[in-house]
């Protein structure tokens, strides 16, 4: 048998923090043959990252450092190694594709500079071979018009461009290990499915190991030979993908796996999982995961459980597997949570329309020359039509540049439109001014994809509910406005003491409540949900998921769901519009879209979403007595 390209053995990477050590890679071992992919998955925090920054020798120093263990590349101890070997190493043998393509992308440099200099670097060609294979190798990763990107500057293009051409470089030098560390979270499903594809190929034609680290399961699914389920800077469950999703052993896993959203749980709640991941300065003595795990017995927070095989080739680091444990008097159970999911979500039946958009155009002027003279007209939004129902759900669906945003900001007045009825209630939105629109505002609300950047990070979670609370219920005093902080947070999962804290020290799915809070605080009928789940970690994502759904069962909301996650809209979804260049081109029953899409880019969306067969969540059970 050939050496793995990558062993890691008991690797240790702490951080020194003014709290004291951070055990952030606390222990674990892994290997990678030639042409596998293995996947890390596990929540944010967990130490995915810096797993990957270990082995590609760039943990951030002083303060981070390799405290213990060994990593073996093709057989050598590159730990041990001068930084110019490791130089040396970066890019010929280990490549890293980031999560952040701007960090990484050097904003001075053309794009063209920057990967036909790696090339090379890397692959010593001349500078026309090297021009062509970033031609070829950008053409292969989706990126249009490759040679007049060549001499673009980062900053000049998307979030979603930037990537690919991260991805293209590390690509270029066709290394022995490529890190893809969360690689297409930024990126349409259909683009995902290309670099995906391309990274397959690659693997396939020169051999190359791949470490996917990644929040999306279903990706695992498609792509992962191996996985290892890291939970507070361990390795807790470590065994082949197939393994792992027929029979998860492990109740971290077995909680992430529930925990993901599609059409066989509608009607139901999501798993979810209490609490959040402990901080590397102080786990428990015993199991990492004691304190939310839903099968926590006696001595389960003071001996630790070791990562063993509890089954051919199936590593479980859980004291329920161990039998000697289980005979001893540490096994008395703590909790146990009951097995079944609760129903969730009222039936959606015919009911009334709240809101009705006809023809509605949003195009924006293209000016041009010395004098600004307008030249054109960007269409972002191109008429369409829309129909939401009391109570429930439609989902907004297609890529980035689709419209999408645009049509959900103008359909709440936040952009004007150009043309079009907005029918709320039965009185055109579009047609009103300022004043006439005043009483509207508190009814519709809009929560963002990302809750960080619309919270006034100077001011309390009190004071940004309350100043919504003033503009739009002048009516109300204090002790209301009081009152009803205090409910809304209640109602989103959070503590009335927290509205005395300020946005940085909340988690970004406590954020993300705040959001639904202040909206909840005006009482609205109509909530525009703008990407709001996409930025999470699947546990949070559940959470979040739940709690809308049961806002909606409790006060009868509408929700206009804007995402390019159509495993989250098979979930929550009564009705789908997918919009291509500005214009809506399918709309029907979630359930009708899923199973009998007609139009072409309807299937074209739905054929690149990965997924999980739908039969392996039967078999999802939490082990235990
Ligand atoms: Fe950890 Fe005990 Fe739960 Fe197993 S049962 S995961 S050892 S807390």
């Amino acid at each position: 048998m050939s050496t793995p390209v990558i062993q890691v053995r008991d690797l240790k990477t702490y951080f020194q923090t003014p709290k004291g050590v951070a055990r952030a890679v606390d222990g674990i071992s892994f290997e990678i043959p030639k042409g596998a992919t293995f996947a890390l998955v596990g929540e944010s925090g967990c130490g995915k990252s810096v797993t990957a920054l270990s082995l590609i020798q760039l943990v951030p120093e002083p303060a981070g450092y390799i405290a213990g263990g060994e990593i073996l590349l093709n057989g050598r101890e590159i730990v041990v190694l001068t930084e110019r070997e490791k130089r040396g190493i970066r890019g010929n043998n280990i490549s890293m594709i980031f999560q952040e393509p701007m960090t990484s992308l050097n904003p001075v440099f053309t794009i063209g500079d920057q990967i036909i200099e790696t090339i090379k670097l890397h692959q010593k060609k001349t500078s026309a071979e090297a021009k062509a294979l970033a031609m070829d190798i950008f053409g292969k990763v989706g990126l249009p018009d490759p040679e007049g990107l060549i001499n673009e500057y980062p900053h000049r293009l998307s979030g979603g461009m930037r990537q690919r051409v991260m991805i293209a470089i590390a690509l270029s030098c066709k290394p022995d290990l490529l890190i893809a560390d969360e690689p297409t979270t930024a990126l349409d499903v259909t683009i995902q499915d290309q670099i995906i594809s391309l990274i397959r190929e690659v693997k396939e034609a020169t051999g190359t190991a791949v470490l996917l680290i990644t929040h999306n399961l279903a990706l695992v699914y498609r792509n992962a030979e191996a996985v290892g389920v890291m939970y507070a800077g361990k390795i807790v469950e470590l065994t082949t993908t197939r393994d792992l999703f027929r029979n998860p052993m492990h109740p971290y896993t077995v909680k992430l796996l529930r925990s993901i959203p599609g059409g066989e749980k509608r009607g139901k709640a999501l798993d979810t999982i209490p609490g959040t991941v402990p901080p590397a300065t102080s786990y428990p003595a015993g199991c990492h995961f004691s304190g939310r795990c839903p099968r926590e017995m006696e001595g389960c927070a003071s001996i630790y459980p070791e990562l063993a095989e509890r089954a051919a080739g199936h590593k479980v680091a859980c004291h329920l597997h161990d039998a000697e444990f289980m005979a001893g008097p540490s096994s008395k159970p703590l909790r146990h949570e009951p097995d079944s999911l609760a129903p969730l979500a009222a039936p959606y039946a015919q009911r009334k329309v709240l809101l009705d958009v006809k023809g509605l155009k949003t195009h924006y002027p293209i000016r041009k020359g010395l004098l600004k003279r307008v030249a054109g007209f960007v269409k972002a939004v191109d008429g369409i039509d829309l129909t939401v129902r009391e109570g429930s759900t439609l989902a907004l669906v297609g890529e980035s540049g689709c419209g999408k945003t645009t049509a959900g900001k103008s359909i709440i007045q936040l952009l004007r439109p150009t043309e079009g009825e907005i029918l709320f209630k039965g009185s055109d939105l579009a047609r009103m001014d300022e004043r006439q629109m005043k009483p509207f505002r508190s009814l519709i609300q809009i929560i963002f994809q990302d809750p960080y950047s619309s919270l006034n990070p100077r001011l309390m979670i009190k004071e940004t509910i309350e100043e919504g609370i003033r503009s739009l219920k002048p009516g109300l005093g204090r002790a209301e406005r009081e009152r009803k902080i205090t409910e809304v947070l209640e109602r989103v999962g959070l503590t009335p003491e927290m509205m005395y804290r300020y946005p940085h020290e909340f988690s970004g799915g406590q954020r993300q409540r705040i959001g639904i809070a202040r909206a909840l605080a005006v009482d609205p009928e109509f909530i525009v949900c703008d990407e709001a789940v996409s930025a999470l970690d699947v546990s949070v994502q559940a959470q979040i998921l739940n709690l809308l759904k049961s806002i909606q069962r409790d006060f009868g909301l509408s929700f206009l769901f804007i995402t390019h996650d159509l495993s989250v809209v098979e979930y929550i979804a009564d009705e789908v519009a997918v919009m291509y260049d500005g214009k809506i081109v399918e709309r029907n029953s979630t359930v009708e879209i899923f199973s009998n899409p007609s139009h072409d880019y309807t299937k074209k969306l739905l054929s690149a979403i990965p997924k999980i067969d739908p039969e392996l969540a039967g078999l999802w059970r939490l082990p235990g007595r």
